[in-house]
């Protein structure tokens, strides 16, 4: 039974993520067709951001075909193991989450076409694109969307699922949290988690690491706990929160 229940998982997301999609360009269209100059201006916004991702898709594919069809395909990939999750995934992705979404799928395709990117995988309907091998021995992750950007000082070995999961750093899990807060915040994503996230990392790098706050900041913990509940593993830096607070 449970099986049966897998084969179908993907078909209502699927179905809800093309009529998302259909509906936001024909709301897009409509809305450039009318001679009011706000709707005219979201249209065309609209219009615009999808027109530079083709533009990015076209460019990434004939720079490296298989990464960059990766890419690509990512956003119409849902999680196909919780079908109530990929059905919110794919009813929010292609106009609530559109600025992240925009930006990390720009990022990406961008990193693959100046050839700054290794692989593509794809986890619970979230593409992680990732850089291997760098020598500074420091990881990073930008989570935008349902686009992790990832810069990695090993390399990948085994399931891709295993190594998330695995990975003694938890950074993995811990970006993929963030997207779970994208699917929640959307519009506000950027300036309720991505910015702060951002300069919270940038002022904690200034300081060569000598001041820990940035795992403390509110928007960090949420992505912990979202990773911690998606994937059932303890992340480490809750932990030693709890024995801090104790
Ligand atoms: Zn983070």
């Amino acid at each position: 039974m449970a099986l049966k229940h897998y084969k179908t998982n993907g078909v209502w997301p699927a179905a809800i993520g093309f009529i998302t999609l259909a509906a936001t360009y024909g709301g897009a269209i409509g809305a450039v067709l009318t001679d009011q100059t706000s709707a005219m201006a979201i249209g065309w916004t609209f219009l615009s951001l999808k027109g530079t991702m083709l533009l990015a898709t076209l460019l990434g594919i004939m720079r490296r075909p298989q990464l960059g069809w990766k890419l690509f395909r990512g956003r119409y990939i849902f999680d196909h193991k919780h079908p109530r999750r990929a059905a919110v995934q794919a009813f929010t992705r292609f106009w609530w989450e559109l600025p992240q979404l925009w930006l990390g799928y720009m990022v990406s395709q961008w990193r693959n076409i100046i050839g700054q990117m290794d692989r593509v995988e794809t986890i619970g309907g979230v593409t992680f694109a990732i850089a291997e091998g760098r020598n500074d021995g420091v990881y990073k992750g930008l989570s935008l969307g349902c686009y992790v950007n990832m810069w990695i000082s090993d390399s990948i070995e085994g399931e891709f699922d295993t190594f998330v999961r695995y990975r003694s750093s938890q950074m993995l899990m811990h970006e993929f949290g963030h997207t779970l807060d994208s699917m929640r915040l959307g519009w506000g994503y950027l300036f309720i988690v991505g910015i702060p996230s951002l300069l919270s990392q940038m002022a904690e790098s200034s300081s060569h690491g000598r001041q820990h706050q940035h795992k403390k900041l509110y928007a960090e913990r949420w992505a912990n706990k979202h990773a911690q509940r998606y994937f059932g593993i303890q992340m480490r830096d809750l932990e030693k929160d709890r024995t801090e607070n104790h």
